[in-house]
C-alpha cells in the first residue's frame, strides 16, 4: 500500500479523533523516524517525550525480546520478576517507598485520586474528598484525571465530571492558599507544566505548597508523567526542588515505547490509604512492560544519561536562545532541562506543520502558542546544529 492508500484505509476504519499529519511512520533508528518513503526525519518530539533512548536501541530491544519470550503476562493474582525488580528500581531512583503499575498516565492519575481520598477518609473521615488542581494543567482524558485537568474546552463536553474540584493558579500560592479548606485531601501539579506550555514551577512556590500540605495533613501530588525520568537533568523534577511529594506519578518514558506508568507513595500514604480490595487492572505491571522499565533504569545508569542530560542542556539553550534573538515573532524560550518550549507570536501549528512536511523536522506544541521540544535525551550536538538548521529554514518562511 502507498501512503495515500494507508490513510484512506485509516479513514474507513479507525474512530476520527484525531486530526493525524499525512505521514506515515514505518521505523526509526537513533533520533531519526523513516516514513513509508524511507523519508527521513529528525525527532524532537519523542512520541511526546517517551522515546528517550531515540529508536532501535539494541540493549532495550534484546531486553524486550527476551522478556517476550519468556512470559509476557499473567495478572496480578500472582508474582512476576520483573515488575518486582522494576518497582525496586523506580523507589531507588525516585525515593518514594511502594509503587504500583499502571497502563499509562491517565492511569496513574486515577490511582493517586483513589490513593488520596482514601487516605483522607481514613484519616478525616468521609466528605474530605476535594482537591485543588492547577488552572493551565494536564493530567490526561480519562473522566477522573479530565476533571482536574484546567483546560475549559477539553472538560466541557463532558460534564458533569468529578465532584470537588477547586481549579488555583500555578506558582500564585495565594490562590492556593484561597482555593484549600477542612475538606481539601489532596493539591495536584505538574513540576513543570508541559502541555500547558513548558512552565517550570517556582521553588519558592513549591516549597510553601509543601509546607501547607505537611501542616494540614494534605497530599501533595506531583504529576511528573512528561518531566520526569530524567527529562530535566534530575530523574524527577522534583529532586531539583529539595521538596518530595506524597505521590508521584510517571508514565511516558518510564517505558521508553512500551504503554506503562506507575504512581509511587511514601510509606505514610501506603499505611494509611488503599487496601487489597481498593484498586486493580489486569494488565498493570506485566512482566513485559516492566521489563522494559527495569531495562531503562539500567540504560539511564550504562549510558550516564542523566550526566549527558546535563552536559548537553547548555547548548541547547543557547541554541535556542539564539533563535529568540534572531526572530522577531519568537519571544520567549520556556522550560527545564530537555523540555522547551519557545513562544511564538506567529502560528504554531502552522510551524509544526511546515518543520514536518517540508524540513521532516519532527516537532510539537504546547498551549496556544508555544513550540514545544521534548527530544530524545540521546541528542548531542551534532543533531541540535540540525535541528537549527531544519527551523530556522522554517522560521525564514514567516519573515
Ligand atoms: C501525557 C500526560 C498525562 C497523560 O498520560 P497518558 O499516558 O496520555 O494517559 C498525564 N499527565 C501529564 C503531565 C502528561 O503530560
Amino acid at each position: 500500500m502507498n501512503k495515500n492508500q494507508i490513510i484512506e484505509e485509516a479513514d474507513k476504519n479507525l474512530f476520527h479523533v484525531y486530526n493525524r499529519f499525512p505521514v506515515v511512520f514505518d521505523y526509526g533508528k537513533g533520533v531519526y523516524l523513516y516514513d513509508s518513503d524511507d523519508n527521513k526525519y529528525l525527532d524532537f518530539g519523542s512520541g511526546i517525550g517517551v522515546m528517550a533512548f531515540g529508536y532501535g536501541n539494541e540493549d532495550y530491544e534484546n531486553a524486550l525480546i527476551s522478556q517476550l519470550k519468556r512470559l509476557t503476562h499473567t495478572s496480578n493474582l500472582y508474582y512476576n520478576q520483573p515488575m518486582i525488580e522494576a518497582a525496586k528500581k523506580l523507589c531507588d531512583a525516585s525515593g518514594m517507598d511502594k509503587v504500583f503499575f499502571t497502563n499509562s498516565g491517565a492511569e496513574a492519575i486515577e490511582g493517586a485520586i483513589k490513593t488520596a481520598k482514601k487516605y483522607a477518609y481514613n484519616k478525616k473521615g468521609p466528605g474530605k474528598y476535594e482537591i485543588v488542581a492547577m488552572e493551565n494543567s494536564f493530567h490526561g482524558r480519562t473522566v477522573g484525571a479530565l476533571s482536574i485537568t484546567g483546560t475549559d474546552h477539553y472538560r466541557e463536553p463532558f460534564y458533569p465530571l468529578m465532584d470537588g474540584i477547586d481549579f488555583a493558579y500555578f506558582n500564585d500560592y495565594g490562590s492556593i492558599l484561597a482555593s484549600i479548606n477542612e475538606n481539601t485531601c489532596a493539591i495536584i501539579l505538574e513540576t513543570v507544566q508541559g502541555e500547558g506550555g513548558l512552565y517550570p514551577a517556582d521553588k519558592e512556590f513549591l516549597e510553601k505548597v509543601q509546607a501547607i500540605c505537611q501542616e494540614d495533613d494534605i497530599l501533595l501530588i506531583l504529576d511528573e508523567v512528561q518531566c520526569g525520568m530524567g527529562r530535566t537533568g534530575t530523574m524527577f523534577a522534583f529532586q531539583q526542588y529539595g521538596i518530595k511529594p506524597d505521590i508521584l506519578t510517571t508514565a511516558k518514558a518510564l517505558g521508553a515505547g512500551v504503554p506503562v506508568g506507575a504512581f509511587a507513595v511514601t510509606d505514610k500514604v501506603a499505611q494509611t490509604s488503599l487496601v487489597p480490595g481498593d484498586h486493580g487492572t489486569t494488565y498493570g505491571g506485566n512482566p513485559l512492560c516492566t521489563a522494559a522499565v527495569s531495562q531503562v533504569f539500567d540504560m539511564f545508569e550504562k549510558y550516564d544519561l542523566l550526566n549527558h542530560v546535563n552536559d548537553i542542556v547548555p547548548y541547547f539553550e543557547q541554541t535556542l536562545d539564539r533563535l529568540v534573538e534572531k526572530y522577531d515573532f519568537v519571544t520567549e524560550r520556556r522550560g527545564l532541562g530537555l523540555m522547551q518550549g519557545l513562544v511564538l507570536t506567529i502560528p504554531v501549528k502552522e510551524v509544526v506543520t511546515k518543520a514536518l512536511l517540508e524540513e521532516n523536522l519532527i516537532t510539537l506544541s504546547a498551549g496556544k502558542d508555544v513550540l514545544r521540544l521534548l527530544p530524545p535525551l540521546v541528542i548531542n550536538e551534532a543533531d541540535i546544529d540540525t535541528f537549527k538548521e531544519k527551523i530556522e529554514r522554517v522560521f525564514d518562511t514567516f519573515k
